[in-house]
């Protein structure tokens, strides 16, 4: 027991020694302020997910965060789900639009607002959907 403890000591030593990697690419696009962390994603059957992560990009919990999702100034029906939020229904068809994703960390707590382009055509830089699009061509 002694020696499984102090190999799982050692191990947690090794990590913390490594030199910070660079962050790991995630699906999606990643929106980031102080405080938040989440990434959004639309998937393959158009609905979108709003996920909550850590520092390494692992779901946390939800806990008390709310979101809210404006496709073309309308607000969009979300349902809580573990790590975060899906939209009840597929995002719009229409394309390019506004997207604003709003996170609190509490009901009452001030927004943080992220401003994205619904666009799921390919990025030919990256590869990813433009509305994920990491190359800033
Ligand atoms: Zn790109």
């Amino acid at each position: 027991m002694k020696t499984l403890l102090l190999s799982l000591l050692s191990i947690g030593a090794l990590v913390a020694a490594e030199p910070a990697k660079p962050a790991v690419v995630r699906p999606g696009r990643a929106l980031e302020a102080p405080g938040v962390r989440a990434d959004f994603l639309i998937q393959s059957d158009r609905k979108a997910t709003v996920t909550f992560v850590d520092e390494a990009g692992k779901p946390v919990a939800r806990g008390e965060r709310t979101v809210t999702v404006k496709v073309d100034g309308t607000d969009v029906a979300l349902e809580p789900q573990p790590n975060g939020f899906i939209t009840k229904d597929p995002l719009p068809t229409k394309e390019p639009a506004p997207i604003v994703v709003q996170i609190r960390a509490k009901a009452d707590a001030k927004p943080a607002n992220f401003r994205l382009t619904l666009d799921t055509s390919l990025c030919g830089g990256c590869k990813r959907q433009e509305y994920g699009c990491i190359c800033g061509h």
